[in-house]
């Protein structure tokens, strides 16, 4: 173990006996990959910076609207008039809080094409995501490689969390085998959320983090975790005895199947948010001078470096450098798929 100094700032935390300095170090010498950078992604993306993990890549996919600002504790009103994608605002925060960590902000959708890349490096992944398809291959990769996660989730005023370590604990396919069907589980735009209980949850997972980087696998949750703060519920579930005794595709039969699976659709319709993501990889970037040329006669186009935006009759179009687009105002992925054809092209 390296016996370099621990700056000042972390004094309190290296303190505490279940970090102390080995456990600080350990921490200054690790890697995270946080995906999503929404509501639970900007709580835990706040505690691990503050924390000091050596590096922190940052992933979401989407732009900042008014409606995150009550519970996405890393947004502010300016970031939504820059028109910033979450990943670059709360990069830009971060780094104020804490110039000693790496913060590696990236603006893309994790799929299976992407996901070995985004977390193969990693010591450990959280999952700030908004929904099961992105937890399922984050869960496939993680077993595949054999890295710890952390899930976490939210809706209304309740949440779990529970944490994965391949090999030692049930997958999130152990327990979970499928993903609710659409319209089952409630979304944040049919059900609301509250801040507080984002901040619990994304707390509890931090913490998980904090265990497993600081070399205290031992202390780590080994239950399903489920807290409601409007019910006064807390509940733990044990779920350490179904390791090994359910035939689990993933981590029991070593099959892949998000990983492997087909290309997922072209189109995500976006949970409840009348909005369809289109996504359209392009080689290399998208012109954006060139597109608003074209745009501007037609609708309103404004554009930074990150995206442009486009209002056309009753739709929004966000756009990214890579292609992908979130159209807003359907539900529909054809007529989605139509629209891009027809103002972004290809
Ligand atoms: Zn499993």
């Amino acid at each position: 173990m390296n016996s370099r100094e621990i700056p000042e700032r972390y004094s309190r935390q290296v303190r505490f006996p279940g970090i102390g300095q080995d456990g600080q170090r350990r921490l200054l010498d690790s890697k995270v990959t946080l995906v999503g950078c929404g509501a639970l992604g900007t709580v835990l993306a706040n505690a691990l910076v503050r924390a000091g993990v050596g590096y922190l890549r940052l992933i979401d996919r989407d732009f900042i609207e008014t409606n995150n600002l009550q519970r996405q504790i890393l947004f502010d009103e300016a970031d939504i008039a820059a028109n910033l994608p979450k990943a670059e605002a709360a990069a830009r925060k971060l780094r104020v809080v804490n110039s000693g960590v790496m913060v590696e902000p990236i603006v893309t959708d994790v799929d299976r094409t992407n996901i070995l890349d985004l977390v193969g490096d990693a010591d450990v992944i959280l999952d700030g995501s908004d929904n099961f398809e992105v937890r399922y291959v984050i869960n496939d990769a993680a077993v595949k490689l054999g890295k710890p996660w952390v899930y976490g989730g939210c809706i209304g005023s309740h949440g779990q969390t529970m944490t994965i370590l391949p090999g030692e604990t049930p997958c999130l396919r152990c327990v979970f085998e499928a993903a609710p069907a659409p319209g089952e589980a409630g979304t944040c735009e049919t059900a609301g959320v509250l801040g507080p209980i984002v901040n619990i949850v994304a707390s509890y997972q931090a913490a998980e983090a904090f265990k497993i980087l600081a070399g205290h696998r031992d202390a780590v949750n080994r239950d399903l975790v489920y807290i409601d703060v409007w019910e006064n519920v807390n509940r733990r579930i044990k779920i350490a005895n179904l390791k090994g005794k359910v035939d689990c595709p993933c981590c029991g039969r070593g099959k892949f199947e998000w990983l492997e699976g087909e290309h997922g659709a072209q189109t995500t319709s976006l949970c409840g948010r009348n909005a369809v993501q289109v996504s359209h990889r392009v080689a290399g970037k998208l012109d954006f001078e060139a597109m608003a040329r074209e745009l501007s006669s037609l609708g309103k186009v404004s554009f930074n470096k990150f995206l442009l935006k486009f209002d056309v009759d009753d739709f929004q179009f966000t756009v990214f450098p890579d292609g992908r687009a979130i159209i807003k105002g359907t539900n529909d992925a054809d007529k989605a798929k139509t629209l891009y054809a027809k103002y972004v092209g290809h």
